[in-house]
């Protein structure tokens, strides 16, 4: 309870995210990320999209939240987190989709897009397990999450999944519109590596606690991979679940005439080069399903 009141105290001047916005959420005012005092939900459901360590047989209890505080001009989904779409979702009822997902035999709840919305996610928390919910709560993130927010989280979340996107400041600023992601990145997921350590598994093979950093090779960016992934291995250990992800499409504000550069898919040669990146940072847990793409592809 007192962990509630110091994170709903947190958006009376803003500073939740890196973006430091200082605006007054209890009133509804709204900064970067366009959300207020409630948090807004574009859909919730069992996903079997995610890494089979997550998804099992049952599917990912995933919460989509709307809006975002990263502006990746690329992103998959534009409508929702540049576009807002979804409504506004009062803490019962966010409660209340977690036990629905648990009812429906999710292997846990998995709250995408969370960085804007730990106080709202936090006083759902409070019904939710009043009420029942047990589940393993996955925190899936862009990465671009401020200290304290990670510390509000801090043996409440059992799997971190954040994103580590970009690894310069320029490319940060040109196509996420935020210069210190990279920075930012690297403190947070350092925290949430000391919080919860490296990704373990149960009999079944689904994640029960600890880290797994997505990583997204981008067209023309795999120097930026290569540091990425040395990072990793040097800070977190070699250890560390990655998935190195393959599925890059553009979208979003990508396409002939604006960022043109990143207007492609990436090509079999790229995500080969992010492989022997891996290899010889010596990663030796990543993730399967686009190693196996890439084998099939490659046949
Ligand atoms: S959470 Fe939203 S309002 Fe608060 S600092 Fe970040 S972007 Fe700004």
């Amino acid at each position: 309870m007192q962990r509630v009141k110091l994170a709903l105290a947190e958006l009376e001047v803003c500073r939740l995210c890196p973006r430091d916005c200082e605006v007054d959420r209890l009133n509804n005012e709204t900064g970067v990320c366009k959300c207020g005092r409630y948090a807004m939900v574009s859909s919730y459901g069992a996903h079997l999209g995610e890494e089979d360590c997550l998804r099992g047989t049952r599917g990912s209890g995933t919460i989509f939240f709307s809006w975002c505080n990263l502006r990746c001009v690329f992103c998959q989904n534009y409508d929702i987190s540049w576009l807002g779409e979804g409504r506004v979702t009062p803490p019962s009822e966010l409660a209340g989709m977690m036990l629905r997902l648990q009812q429906l035999g999710c292997h846990n709840i998995n709250f995408v897009t969370p960085e804007h919305v730990v106080p709202h996610i936090l006083e759902a928390l409070l019904p939710a397990i009043e009420r029942g919910l047990r589940l393993p709560l996955v925190y899936n993130t862009g990465g671009y999450d401020s200290l304290e927010s990670i510390q509000l989280m801090n043996g409440i979340v059992d799997v971190y999944m954040p994103d580590f996107k970009l690894w310069n400041a320029e490319t940060a600023r040109r196509y996420l519109k935020a210069p210190r992601y990279p920075e930012t990145a690297r403190r947070a997921i350092l925290e949430m590596h000391r919080q919860v350590g490296p990704l373990v598994f149960d009999e079944h093979g689904l994640a029960l606690r600890g880290l797994l950093v997505r990583h997204l090779v981008m067209p023309g960016l795999v120097e930026e991979t290569r540091e990425i992934l040395k990072w990793i291995a040097q800070e977190l250990g070699a250890n560390t679940y990655v998935n190195l992800m393959d599925q890059y499409c553009p979208a979003g504000k990508v396409g002939e005439t604006e960022y043109p550069e990143i207007n492609r898919r990436i090509s079999l040669e790229e995500y080969e080069t992010a492989l022997e990146s891996a290899r010889a940072a010596g990663l030796r847990r990543l993730d399967q399903r686009a190693l196996r793409r890439f084998a099939t592809a490659c046949m």
